[in-house]
Order: C-alpha cells, then structure tokens, then sequence
C-alpha cells in the first residue's frame, strides 16, 4: 500500500482498487481517429483499415483475437490500448424477455439500457447522458440532475455490451440480428449532448462496421428545433418528438423546453425533416395522462396539427413513479382517442408496456418504489428551477 492509499482506495471486499487504465480506449474513434493512431504508432495506414474492421465489424474485444494483425503490432496495441466496454452493474431479464442493464462508466457513472425483442425485431433503447438536462414533469429521469453527456465511446459502448450479451455479432445479415433497430429512448435528451450523438450513431451506422441502417436508429427528443434541423440535414436518422401536448400552454408545463421551442416552431421543424414520405414516418409520441391532455378534442387538434406530415401516433401509458403527480388515462379513454385518430386514417398505436416487472418501462428507468415527502419535494422543485436555468428556460 503507498502512502498516499486513502479509504476511497478501498473497495468494499477490502481490496485496493485498481489503478485506473491510463490507456486510451478505442471505442469511439472512427476511421481518421484510428488512422491517427496507427500512424502514430509508426504501422502502415492499411492497418487502421483492418483495426476498424475488427472492433466494430467483428466485436472483437481483445487485440489477440485480431489473427491478421502481426504478432508484434498485437502486442505493441495491447500494450497501449484497449478495447473496453462499459461495465455491468445489474441485469435483469424479465418475464416478457425484456432485458435491463445498468451500466458502469469508468467514471463511476451509471446509465440504463433496455433490449426489447418482438417477433420481427429487436429494439435496443440506449442512453445519452446520465440525468437529463431538462425537466418534463411526467419523467422520472427528468428529477436527476444532470451528471454528464456521454461521449461518443460511451454510447457506441452500449451497443456493442449490448451485441456480446446477446451473442449477435457473428450474424452478418440484418435480418438474422437480434438488435436490428436503436432508439435513443433511454437516459437523457439526444438533442442537448448532439456531437457525441451524431459521432456514435455515424459508427453504429456504418456498413462496414456495426452496419445499423440510418433508418432503424431513431432519435427521439423533447424538440430541441435548432439540432432537429441539424440531425436531419447531417444524419438522416428517423425521429420521434414527444409531443405530449396540443396546445402551448399545457406544454409549457408538461415538456417545458416548449417555452424555448413552442409547438409551431417545433411544428416547421418536423414539416422541413429530410426524407419524410409515407414509407418513412415521424412518430408523435404521447404519453396518456388522465384528465390532462387525453381528451377528444386533444385527439381532434392532434389530427389538425399532423396535417400534411407523414405522420404515426404512439401513445403511451404512463407509468407512475414515486412523487409522480399524474395517473395513466383509463384503458377505455386511450382506445377512444386512439380511434379518433383512426378514424381520421392515421396510422397509430397504443405503446405496450415491456418490462414492468423490472421496471424497464419508459420513464420507470431507475425507480424504486416509495413515496417522497416534502422535504423530498421542496429539493426537486429548486433542482427544477436550477437545470431550468441553465438551459435558458
Ligand atoms: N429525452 C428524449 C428521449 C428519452 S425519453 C425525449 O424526451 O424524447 C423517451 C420517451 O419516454 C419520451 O417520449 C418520454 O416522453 C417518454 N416518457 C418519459 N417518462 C415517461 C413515463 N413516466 N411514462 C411514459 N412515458 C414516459
Ligand atoms: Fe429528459 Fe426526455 Fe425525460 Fe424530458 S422526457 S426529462 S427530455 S428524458
């Protein structure tokens, strides 16, 4: 033990803990970041080419396991990288087979994942950022604060966890993956941590490497409208806006970056979104809560607000946590508004819930299940205000 060893170098078995890893990790680099590298370490640029090839195309998470690189240039990576994943806290699987991840940052920081499998698909829900920077009131992460965004390493690193434990790297057609779509449905808001973003969902993408189509990665946001625009124009993703509300006033309350973006604003956003076609719709999604905004005539102004967007509908059940001050709309209410919608021929669906039992549902990430009092309120009301602030709301 050196003399310096305080009680924080203690894990709690007793151990020391471990030196942190000063070697870079390479999850996260793209191609000229890799190309840097391999050039640094004085090998020919072709073996970036291959570096690439084999982290992100084959998973492989030791540089032995790489049997076309030489002996030496393995050992001289192994010697000053590393190919780490985030570390798993906790894994749930859940009686409908929806799986939970509680991941670990070097950092110490923690962000939730959740894969969802369906007889046609399997959707990964990943994280952005551990809290969130903003504060709709129905959102259980959106009483966290904000720690910090996730790089673009952090992010691509849960897809490809996510890839090992589900054993689907060897699979090379899409339709024979079990992820075979991304949302960005976890932690945080995609749209206020946009560059680490946009560089992790460039890598998932790449046919060469994780080669998940741009098409079945869909971002959804709150309606951060300046990086919607910029998201469309440079990516192409699909998106989902949670929407939530039909009129400014309500959404002020309930997705409060709307104050900063109100709904028309959002509205030309989404009408401007690249690609949007019949084929390849954005999705409002809309959180049922009883006697707020589930009424008829919210159906009926939905409809007049989708006019001319190629548009779905996913409303979903809200899912009480603790404090919550909203309860989810009667079974019959959803239906009533749903078959208002279409009615109207829109294509729209009632979001089931997955994963209850170990609280994977939306919105549930993290929950536990007591009740808060009022000291407990009085905190996440000035915590409110605080991140209110510091996006300019
Ligand atoms: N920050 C982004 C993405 C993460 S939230 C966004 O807001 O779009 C993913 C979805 O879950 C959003 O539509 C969000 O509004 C919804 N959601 C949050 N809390 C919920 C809850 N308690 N019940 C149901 N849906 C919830
Ligand atoms: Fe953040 Fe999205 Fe939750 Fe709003 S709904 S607080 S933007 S995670």
């Amino acid at each position: 033990m050196s003399d310096a060893a305080s009680l924080q170098d203690f894990m709690p078995g007793g151990q020391l803990a471990p030196e942190p890893d000063a070697r870079p990790n390479l999850i996260g680099l793209d191609r000229d970041g890799l190309a840097a590298l391999v050039k640094d370490m004085g090998e020919p640029a072709f073996r970036a080419k291959q570096l690439y090839h084999w982290i992100y195309n084959r998973g492989a998470a030791r540089f032995e396991d790489m049997t076309n690189l030489s002996k030496a240039f393995r050992a001289k990576l192994e010697e000053t990288c590393r190919i780490d994943r985030p570390k798993v806290s906790m894994h749930q699987k859940s009686k409908d087979g929806t799986e939970k991840w509680l991941l670990r940052y070097e950092d110490g920081n923690e962000a939730e994942m959740v894969f969802i499998p369906e007889t046609d698909r399997g959707t990964l829900c990943i994280s952005s950022q551990v809290g969130c920077s903003l504060t709709c009131a129905f959102c259980h992460t959106g009483t966290q604060k904000l720690v910090r965004n996730l790089t673009p390493g952090d992010i691509v690193g849960q897809v490809m966890l996510a890839r090992d434990a589900l054993g689907d790297w060897a699979q090379t057609e899409e339709a024979g993956r079990r992820i075979s779509n991304i949302v960005l449905m976890g932690m945080g808001e995609p749209l206020y941590n946009t560059d680490s973003v946009m560089d992790a969902m460039r890598l998932v993408s790449d046919g060469d490497g994780i080669a998940i189509g741009r098409r079945k990665i869909t971002l959804s946001t709150s309606g951060v409208v300046p990086d919607i625009r910029r998201v469309g124009a440079e990516l192409g993703l699909s998106l989902a806006i949670s929407l939530h509300a039909v009129n400014d006033e309500l959404r002020n309350r309930l997705v409060p970056i709307n104050r900063k973006y109100p709904i028309a604003e959002l509205m030309d956003a989404v009408r401007g979104y690249p690609g949007l076609t019949t084929s390849r719709r954005v999705t409002w999604e809309y959180v049922m809560l009883k006697g707020v905004n589930d009424s008829d005539a919210d159906a009926r102004t939905l409809l007049r607000l989708m006019e001319g967007i190629p548009s779905k509908v996913n409303l979903i059940p809200f899912n009480p946590w603790p404090g919550s001050e909203f309860e989810c709309s009667d079974p019959a209410r959803i239906e009533s508004f749903l078959a208002i919608l279409h009615r109207a021929g829109t294509v729209a669906t009632i979001r089931k819930t997955r994963g209850q039992d170990i609280l994977a549902a939306c919105g549930q990430l993290k929950s536990e299940s007591e009740r808060i009092g009022k000291r407990e309120r009085l905190r996440l009301d000035a915590l409110r205000a605080e991140k209110e602030a510091a996006v300019g709301l």
